[in-house]
């Protein structure tokens, strides 16, 4: 598929004043309207899959089973989610006023926030740019959707299906770069929701500050991957090297690296080694379930990271090849807690594992930095697992598996900190796109004169029995 022309920077304003007037025209005040764009996204996932498939091929050699369900099937379950839903979650919810406030009713009505812009990654390029359109269409939002210039297979294929589609008037596609994102931001939007890097991240929010436009930062960061004395080795290794080798590592929420028990460390080792054998057997690079680095530019950070040392020894893979942007799953002992692999989120198939003394040492470990987008622990006490719930912070968690949480419809999915802010998904992603509007109903009579001047002793003495 080739690279579709990015419209021109002096085109956005319109862009946007186009969708401005689609909003203010009432184009998705109702249900069925809403419903009628989500069904049409529903159709361009499943008359298009291979279309779609291919392009993330092409960008980042994604195995089909990894493209459908982290992708695909991902945002179609958010579409069915929302279709089922919609009724309820548009429907004014009530609430108890105090006796003071009495006789009358009070209600949340939540409304729509008007234009959105959502900027999306390389990684995940379709559920990344479409699964947060789900919340923004099913709560009544017009929005430009800007696919990563880092992912031009995707990217094209969006700006090519979804004007076929959704409605041109609702939801429009912006392909390019950092030129074309920062005309996006130079307009007025009524939500910007990002997902990406922390630098970036600061800059949308620098932008969305002068014109205080609200934001969801979906940011990254090292998650870690805590694994007890009493964790079973064999099924946390193969669940640790799916989540940290699919997507070839670049997964925001993989576990970035490991704090294991020292007791266990050198039987963890072995288990992670038998199961990169058993995924992508002798020769990773002709295996079909193993993806590439996205570029050379993100292969040479990689591989500079692993040539930096701070570390024992290689447990299996190391450098791979340049030109066909292969990097083996590789899965580093005896880490150092200064080594360069510990500096910055990783986001490729390089494991570092440190050993820790115990629980403690890992919690410590964790709270000094900065607060994940996610964090994994390995454990077969309930004990042990709510102590580290408990004592540390992070976007979300996920006992004894890996990943998993972010596919859990109605789990909010967002980061705390410097991994992020707001979150999506199921209802929290219709309420993310939402303004849940305070509505006071009272009725004329009666009149009682007690808030009116002139405020008499007897008036001021009611409100203070009442208040
Ligand atoms: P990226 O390079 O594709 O950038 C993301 C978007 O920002 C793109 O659309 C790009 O055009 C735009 N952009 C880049 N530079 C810009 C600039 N100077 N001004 C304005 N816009 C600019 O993606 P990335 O940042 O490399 O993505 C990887 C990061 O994203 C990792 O840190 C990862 O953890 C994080 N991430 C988070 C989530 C999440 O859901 N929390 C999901 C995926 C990735």
């Amino acid at each position: 598929m080739t690279d579709s022309p990015a419209p021109a920077v002096e085109s956005i304003p319109f862009i946007v004043e186009l969708l401005r007037e689609s909003y203010d025209a009432g184009r998705l005040r109702t249900i069925d309207s809403r419903q009628g764009q989500l069904r049409q996204l529903q159709r361009m996932l499943i008359e298009q899959e291979e279309a779609l498939l291919a392009a993330m091929a092409a960008d980042l050699a994604k195995p089909p089973m990894e493209a459908y369900a982290a992708e695909i099937g991902l945002v179609l379950s958010e579409i069915k989610h929302a279709l089922k839903n919609l009724d309820a979650w548009c429907a004014p919810e009530r609430v108890k006023v105090q006796i003071s406030f009495k006789p009358g009713s009070a209600e949340i009505v939540p409304e729509p926030l008007g234009v959105v812009l959502i900027i999306a990654p390389w990684n995940y390029p379709t559920q990344l740019l479409l699964a947060p359109l789900v919340g923004a269409l099913a709560a009544g939002n017009t929005a430009v959707l800007k696919p990563s210039e880092v992912a031009p297979a995707t990217a094209a294929a969006m700006a090519k299906l979804i004007p076929q589609y959704l409605d041109e008037r609702l939801v429009r596609v912006v392909t390019g770069g950092v030129e074309e994102t920062t005309a996006l931001l130079a307009e007025k939007f009524d939500h910007i929701f990002y997902t990406g890097n922390g630098t970036v991240g600061r800059i949308v929010m620098t932008a969305a500050a002068k014109n205080l436009t609200a934001v969801t930062l979906e940011l990254g960061g090292k998650s870690p991957a805590i694994v007890a004395a009493d964790a079973d080795i064999d099924v946390t290794a193969r669940r640790l090297a799916w989540g940290k080798f699919l997507n070839a590592g670049q997964t925001c929420v993989a576990p970035d690296y490991v704090l294991v028990d020292a007791t266990v460390e050198d039987k963890l080792m072995g288990a992670l080694l038998r199961a990169v054998h058993d995924f992508y057997g002798d020769d990773p690079k002709s295996s079909t379930d193993y993806g590439r680095i996205v570029n050379e530019r993100h292969w040479d950070r990689l591989t500079a990271l692993l040539d930096a040392g701070g570390y024992d020894s290689t447990v299996c893979g190391g450098h791979g090849d340049r030109a066909t942007k292969f990097l083996p799953p590789t899965v580093l002992a005896g880490v150092k807690a200064d080594a360069a692999v510990m500096h910055e989120e990783i986001f490729g198939p390089i494991l570092p594992v440190l050993a820790v003394d115990d629980i403690d040492e890992a919690i410590r470990f964790v709270n000094d930095r900065d607060k994940p987008l996610a964090l994994y622990v390995f454990s077969s006490s309930d004990d042990t697992v709510d102590r580290v719930i408990e004592r540390t912070s992070a976007g979300g968690v996920c006992v004894n598996h890996a990943v998993l949480q972010v596919g859990v419809g109605e789990l909010p999915f967002g980061g705390v900190g410097a991994s992020g802010m707001g979150s999506y998904h199921g209802k929290a992603g219709f309420d993310t796109f939402s303004h849940r509007k305070s509505v006071l109903r009272k009725p004329t009579k009666p009149d009682p004169s007690i808030l009116y001047p002139p405020y008499k002793s007897w008036k001021y003495r009611l409100v203070r029995r009442f208040m």
